[in-house]
C-alpha cells in the first residue's frame, strides 16, 4: 500500500506490528518489575519509561499510575477515549519524519528493546472468564460425532449464543508448559470410570475478547453499543482433554476437562486496530430475537493457523481457519452475556468458541480434523496424531491482511509435557 505510514523503526515486511497495530502488553524486562509495553516490528517499547520522560504528558491524563502497572487493566479502565489518544500519540512518536523521540537518545536506550530480550507475562488480571461456541460448523461436526447426524444442532443452537462460564485461574500467558491432565475417564467397554492421564488431549483453536468498560448489575448492554465495551482481542487456545469432558460434562457442561490450563497471546491487538477488516458474518436464520439483532459488519476477517510441532522435528499446519466464520459476533455475544442482567468488569475475558470453517482443513481442534480419532494425520517426520502427544508443541497464529496491510497477533505457543 503506497500511502501505508512508516516507522523509523524498522518493520519486516510480513510483520504483525507495523505502526498501524499498536497493541497492548506488559513486559518483563530483565532484572525489572513487569511493565506495560507495546510492538513495532521486532521492537518492543516500554511504555512506563515513555511516561517517565513526559511523552504523555500533553494528553492530560490526570493518573499515569496504569502506566507503571503489572497488568493492564487499570489502563484499560482509562476508556477507549484516552486509550485511542495513547495509540494516536505513540504512532505519531514513531512515525517516519518525527524526530521528537528518535533524537532523544536517553529515552530511547531505557525505552526499546529487542522483542527476544524481554519476557511476555500475562497481559491481565482476568476477572470472569466465558467460552462460547458460536461456530456454526464446530457445533454441527461435534453434534454429528457425539448425537446424530440428522439433528446435529441442538434446539437452542441459531437462537442464542451457547456458552459455559469458565475458569480464570488457569488461563497463562503463550510459553507456558502445560502438563497433560489426569482425571476420571469411562472406557467404552466399562460401566465404571477409571483414574488415568487423558488420551485425548486437544487443542480448541478461538479468539477472546476483553472488556473494557465495567456495568452494574442489573443493566445490559444493547447490541449497538456492545464494542463500545470491547477493548481487543487475544488468541486463545482452549485445551481440552476430550475424555474426561465425555464423562463429565453431563449435565452442566465442561468442568475438569478445560481448566488444566488455557493459553493467551500476549498481545492484545485493540479493536481499532482491526477497522479495515471488517466483514459480514454468516446469514443468520432464523432470525434472531430483537436484541440479537444487529446492523453493520460486525465480523472481523482474521486467518487463523495451527501448527503442531514434536519434540524432535519440524512445524506441521494443522489447520487454516478465519475468525469471520463466527455465526454469532462479538456484539451479539456481549449482548446475550448482559441481557439477564449480567454485569462485567474490566479484564473479563471471553472466548469465541472453536473456530471451524467449511472445509475439512478449517476444523479448529483435533476431534474434528481426526473426526474423533477416526482419521489420524501423518507428519512430516512420518508419525501419526490423532491428538496431541506430550512433547507437542501447539502454535496458534493469527493475521489480517489487505492491500498491503498486514495487522498480527504474533503467536501462541503451547508444549504439552507429562502428566504430573
Ligand atoms: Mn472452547
Amino acid at each position: 500500500m503506497k500511502n501505508k505510514k512508516e516507522s523509523w523503526v524498522s518493520v519486516p515486511g510480513n510483520s504483525d506490528f507495523p505502526l498501524q497495530n499498536i497493541p497492548f502488553g506488559i513486559i518483563k524486562p530483565y532484572q525489572s518489575d513487569p511493565r506495560p509495553a507495546t510492538r513495532i516490528g521486532n521492537t518492543v517499547i516500554d511504555l512506563s519509561v515513555l511516561a517517565d520522560f513526559g511523552y504523555f504528558d500533553e494528553l492530560e491524563i490526570p493518573d499515569l499510575s496504569s502506566f507503571y502497572a503489572p497488568v493492564l487493566n487499570d489502563f484499560i479502565a482509562l476508556g477507549k477515549k484516552t486509550t485511542r489518544l495513547v495509540r494516536q500519540r505513540i504512532m505519531d512518536l514513531f512515525s517516519l519524519g518525527n524526530s521528537e523521540l528518535q533524537s532523544d537518545e536517553d529515552a530511547c536506550t531505557m525505552a526499546l528493546f529487542k522483542a527476544d530480550e524481554v519476557q511476555m507475562l500475562l497481559p491481565l488480571s482476568i476477572g470472569d472468564y466465558t467460552d462460547f461456541y458460536s461456530s456454526v460448523e464446530h457445533a454441527t461436526n461435534v453434534g454429528m460425532m457425539f448425537r446424530d447426524t440428522a439433528n446435529a444442532l441442538l434446539p437452542n443452537w441459531r437462537h442464542l449464543p451457547v456458552g459455559y462460564h469458565g475458569r480464570s485461574s488457569s488461563i497463562v500467558v503463550s510459553g507456558t508448559e502445560i502438563h497433560r491432565p489426569k482425571g476420571q475417564i469411562k472406557p467404552e467397554d466399562s460401566s465404571f470410570p477409571i483414574f488415568n492421564p487423558s488420551r485425548r488431549l486437544d487443542f480448541e483453536l478461538e479468539m477472546a475478547f476483553v472488556t473494557g468498560k465495567e456495568t452494574n448489575l442489573g443493566e445490559k448492554i444493547p447490541i449497538d453499543t456492545a464494542e463500545d465495551h470491547i477493548f481487543g482481542l487475544l488468541i486463545f487456545n482452549d485445551l481440552s482433554a476430550r475424555d474426561i469432558q465425555r464423562w463429565e460434562y453431563v449435565p452442566l457442561g465442561p468442568f475438569l476437562s478445560k481448566s488444566f490450563g488455557s493459553v493467551v497471546s500476549p498481545w492484545i491487538v485493540t479493536l481499532e486496530a482491526l477497522e479495515p477488516f471488517r466483514v459480514d458474518g454468516p446469514e443468520q436464520y432464523p432470525k434472531a430475537l430483537p436484541y440479537l439483532q444487529f446492523t453493520g459488519k460486525k465480523n472481523f476477517d482474521i486467518q487463523l493457523d495451527v501448527y503442531l510441532k514434536p519434540e524432535q522435528g519440524s512445524e506441521n499446519l494443522l489447520c487454516h481457519s478465519n475468525f469471520k466464520y463466527m455465526y454469532w459476533n462479538m456484539s451479539q455475544q456481549l449482548a446475550h452475556q448482559t441481557v439477564s442482567g449480567c454485569n462485567v468488569r474490566v479484564g473479563d475475558l471471553y472466548a469465541s468458541g472453536t473456530i471451524s470453517g467449511p472445509d475439512p482443513d478449517s476444523f479448529g481442534s483435533m476431534l474434528e480434523l481426526c473426526w474423533n480419532g477416526t482419521r489420524p494425520m501423518v507428519l512430516k517426520d512420518g508419525t501419526q496424531r490423532t491428538f496431541i502427544q506430550d512433547g507437542d508443541t501447539v502454535i496458534m497464529r493469527a493475521f489480517c491482511e489487505k492491500q498491503g496491510l498486514r495487522i498480527g497477533f504474533g503467536e501462541c505457543v503451547t508444549k504439552i509435557i507429562p502428566a504430573l
